[in-house]
Parts: C-alpha cells; structure tokens; sequence
C-alpha cells in the first residue's frame, strides 16, 4: 500500500543538515506565521514564558556554551532525565544543533531502569535536576543540574550570534535522538532516530499546513498532556515549533490542572492517549471550567474503544476527536486522519502519512494480503528508524534487508486505503499509553528466591487500557503472597510498570522452543480458567 498523499519531497540526502537547521529554515521561511513575539512555549506550573524570538536566541546561547565549556564531539550522547520544564526543548534543539544524540528517558525511571538505559546508549554527560540526578550513575563529563545557576547562565551569553547554528555541519544520516522503546520482544531498547528521519516527519505535517481542511485559525496553541521524553510529545513539540505554534505544559500533569490550563490559555488542541479521552468524557469537573476554545484532540499510542469515542462525541460535540498511530520505531506518527470527512469514520487510525509505504503481511506464511484481510502491519519509509543502538540482533528481527519495519501490530486497510489496528502480535502491555515490557517484569521476578516461574501479560482495565498481570509459580514450601510479589516489583520499577494484578499457578504454558504462550495465557485470564 503507498500513501494516498502527495508525494512531499525532503532535503537532498547528502546536503549536512541538522533538524534544528531544518526547524529554523522553516520559522524564517514567510509560510510560518511567526514573529518573534509570538509565544513558543508556556510553563503552566510557574507560567514562564518562552517567545520565538527568545527561544531561537537562548538555543544559540546554550549551545555555545556547551560547546565552550564541555568537551563535547559530534555523535557523543546527552541523556536527560527531567520533568517538563522550558529546559527541555531548549535542551533538545541546541544539543542536536552540535550534532549531539539526545536520549530523554522518564524522569520517574528507577535507577535499574536509567542503569540499563544508561548501559544502552552509553551517554557522555547527563542532564537532570537536582531531584533526578540522584539516580544517575557518574559520566565522563558528569551531570549538568538545569536548576542550578550556571545553567542560567549557559541561556544568556549575550555575544552569540544567531548564525552560529547554520556553520555547524551535521550528517542528516547522523542519529539526533535516542528514544526507548521495547519493540516487538524482550527487554527496552534505545530506537536510533536520525536528523533524515526527523526531517522527514516535520516536512510531512509543514507540507499539509495548506490543506484547507487543516484549521489555521485561531492561533494553534497545544497543552502537552503526553511526555517531552516519548516519542508522541518528542515530535510534536519540533512539529509545533517549526509551525509557529504555542504550547503549554506542565512540570507534573494533574487532570484538573489541565482543565484549568485550557480555560487559562484558551488551548485549541491537545495531544492525547486514550485514558485522557475516557477521563474526559466521564469527569464531572469539566462543567466547572471554560473549554470552548478546545477544537481538536489527536489521540494515539494505544487503542480508542468505540463506546469511549461515542461517549466523548456526545458531551463535546464541537471538539474532533482524531486518532494517529505510529511507533518510536517510526519516529511518531504513520497515519494522519486530515479533516472532517476522514475524522467522523469511526475506528480507523488514518491514512498513511505521506512517503509512507506498507504491507500487510500474513504472519504465519510471511505472504502480503490484500485490502480487508488482517495480517501483521510492516511499514517502510523516510522516517522508519536506524536501528536499535547497539543491539544487531534486535534491529535485523525488527527491520528486513528491504527497509521494512514489523511493526508487530494486527491491521488491516479498508478498500479506500484507512487502516485499522485490531490486535498486538506483540508482546508489549500498555499502561495509560506507557510501555510496559513483560521480559523486564518477567526477569525481575525471576530474581526473587521464591519464585519459582512467571510470565506477564496485558490485563484488559477500562481506565488504564490494560494493567501488567503476572502469573507466577511459586517453589516449593514457599507462602508468598499476591501482594508481596507486588510490593517486590513495585520497589523496582517506574510507578507505570507496577504489577496490578497477579494470579498463582502450578506452571507457565510453554512451547516446545521455551517460549512462553502468552495467547494462552490472554485467553486463560479472561475466560478466568486459571486459579487465581
Ligand atoms: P510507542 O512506541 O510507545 O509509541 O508504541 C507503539 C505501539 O503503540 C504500536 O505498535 C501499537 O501497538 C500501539 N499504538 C499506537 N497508536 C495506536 C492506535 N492509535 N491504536 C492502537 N494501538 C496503537
């Protein structure tokens, strides 16, 4: 299947030329309605304020001072580990102006889960506030604190001009971020993004700002309800500045904060997952405040039930509700729903973005199928990622010799080219749109002395999508009980990875191979045949 929209041509392969390049080209370009005035971004907790002008300004500034004061070369790795803050995307866009990896992990990941992050894409140097740093192991050139005065100072060097960026020479094939994603199998792993594929992704949404059915009044202005540091938030924060759009976020999301955010900021549009449109439709506090100015909400990285959709339509009749889908190994979106006549089919995740190919793939024969049969999802394009940062295994299962990505996601495409996500082929639990891997929780179990097997799995729960389950074998003699093997992981791990729901078994089903039958294991706790 290729995309049902217009070609958009990219930049010339071999032509340097860093995302923040691109980004700013675009703001000078007369097509994005910017000046310098113009809020880029607003942190809601204390109501800081970043304009255009002093956002363009303050990533020069910053990116020279790291380069004066770090020795830092092309390609080396930064980690950041903090909450939302103006920090972040000026972090972002001066790093990869230097043709420095950025790899932004959850600032509430536990210090075994930054170790392994840590261990992946082997940062130089980290920055973190004062309460992350803690849990970061010592670096080559140490951790920057973004609360700290210096990095103040870092923002403000006033004799930077505001050309330094454009002399700076950055492979477009070079890797720009590292972002976390546990694919298809097994444990998290760092998806290698390059300068191409960013491009790629930005120059497909700057190229269908003109469509008429592409709102442009009033003035776009989004409120982040989806994290800096996933894919979702990475890449919508580099597609609203390159348009000369505002944002909004907050240090910690709270549901009515947000809502009191809306009102405040008159937002128009919100990035979205799933458990935010149910939390919507079914929250009383909405009456409480002014959400007029709301137009759109585009959700995505989990599936939207039907009844949640007709139940959000019904109290908010003026606000579209769109999905996209799209994976870290994609760079963020691979659909696009555009305008209303695609948005009110109910169900589908869009059409294919532009210079986006795909193939529905019979996964048992490995043959293509036809519109309307369901098959694997592969996808092939511009923005699909390098690879797995240091994982060659990994990346060969993940991507074949011909570009293809397995997306390890059931689908199928109608005859008029809107795709559906049916199921997941894939291990992966997704907890409020947050991966959760079971081979983590699964060798985190493994590692307690009373545990004898265990495997985990994806629990259907109405407000978080799913929660991870663990069916565990205890050995012999041993009395643990369901809220101990609980508390053990808990202690462990992010609060979003928590195990939530845990049944005692005599044994795992396995395959011949040793793999574990997580079907089976699907299908036994919904049918509640095993014991609990
Ligand atoms: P992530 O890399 O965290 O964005 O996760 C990507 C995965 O989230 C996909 O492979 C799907 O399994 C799931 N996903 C993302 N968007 C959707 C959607 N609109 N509907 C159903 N599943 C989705």
């Amino acid at each position: 299947f290729h995309s049902l929209r217009p070609f958009v041509p990219l930049p010339p392969p071999s032509q340097p030329l860093s995302l923040p390049q691109y980004v700013l080209s675009l703001i000078r370009s007369s097509s994005t309605p910017t000046t310098g005035d113009t809020t880029f971004a607003v942190d809601a907790t204390n109501a800081g304020t970043l304009s255009y002008s002093q956002f363009i300004s303050q990533i020069h500034s910053l990116a020279h001072s790291l380069r004066k004061n770090y020795s830092l070369s092309q390609n080396d790795v930064a980690f950041i580990l903090s909450p939302p803050s103006l920090h972040v995307p000026l972090l972002y866009f001066a790093l990869m102006s230097l043709g420095i990896v950025v790899s932004p992990a959850n600032p509430l990941s536990s210090e075994l889960e930054i170790a392994h992050q840590v261990q992946l894409c082997k940062p130089v140097i980290a920055f973190a506030t004062l309460k992350t740093s803690s849990k970061l192991p010592s670096l080559k050139l140490g951790t920057v604190l973004l609360d700290s005065p210096e990095f103040l100072t870092f923002l403000t060097q006033h004799d930077v001009d505001n050309d330094f960026i454009n002399r700076v020479h950055v492979s477009q094939h070079d890797t720009a971020a590292v972002l976390y994603s546990s694919g298809t199998t097994g444990r998290v792993k760092g998806v290698m993004l390059s300068h191409r594929n960013l491009i790629a992704l930005i120059a497909g949404f700057y190229h269908i700002r003109h469509f008429p059915q592409e709102r442009r009044e009033p003035h776009p202005v989004s409120f982040f309800t989806v994290p800096l540091f996933h894919v979702f938030g990475f890449f919508m924060l580099a597609r609203a500045f390159s348009m000369g759009q505002s944002v909004v976020f907050t240090e910690r999301f709270e549901f009515e904060g947000m809502l009191r955010a809306i009102e405040k900021y008159r937002i128009t549009y919100m990035p979205v997952s799933p458990p935010l449109v149910v939390a919507l439709s079914k929250s009383d506090l909405t009456k409480k405040y002014d959400l007029s100015s709301l137009l759109l909400l585009g959700c995505g990285g989990a599936p939207l039930g039907k009844e949640v959709v007709e139940r959000f339509k019904e109290k908010f009749p003026a606000v579209e509700l769109v999905q996209g889908y799209g994976l870290t190994e994609t760079g963020g979106g691979a659909t696009r729903v555009i305008g209303p006549e695609e948005a009110a089919r109910y169900g589908t995740v869009g059409r294919l973005a532009e210079n986006m190919e795909a193939k529905i793939v019979d996964p048992v024969t490995g043959e293509a199928l036809p519109p309307g049969q369901r098959g694997e999802l592969w996808l092939r394009g511009p923005t699909v990622m390098k690879g797995y940062v240091g994982d060659e295994n990994a990346t060969a299962e993940t991507l074949d010799s011909e570009g293809w990505l397995k997306t390890g996601d059931i689908c199928y495409f109608d005859s008029e080219g809107f795709l559906y996500v049916v199921d997941r082929l894939k291990e992966l639990i997704k907890y409020k749109a947050y991966q959760v891997p079971p081979a983590e929780l699964e060798h985190l179990l493994h590692s307690h002395p009373e545990i004898a097997d265990a495997a985990v799995i994806p629990y259907p729960d109405e407000e978080a999508g799913q929660i991870p389950m663990a069916y565990v074998v205890r050995n012999p003699g041993s009395s643990i009980t369901k809220s101990q093997v609980m508390d053990f992981i808990a202690k462990q791990v992010a609060p979003y990875k928590k195990i939530r729901r845990v049944a005692f078994v005599n044994s795992i089903p396995k395959s011949p191979a040793g793999k574990i039958l997580r079907r089976e294991l699907v299908n036994h706790s919904l049918s509640g045949g095993l014991s609990k």
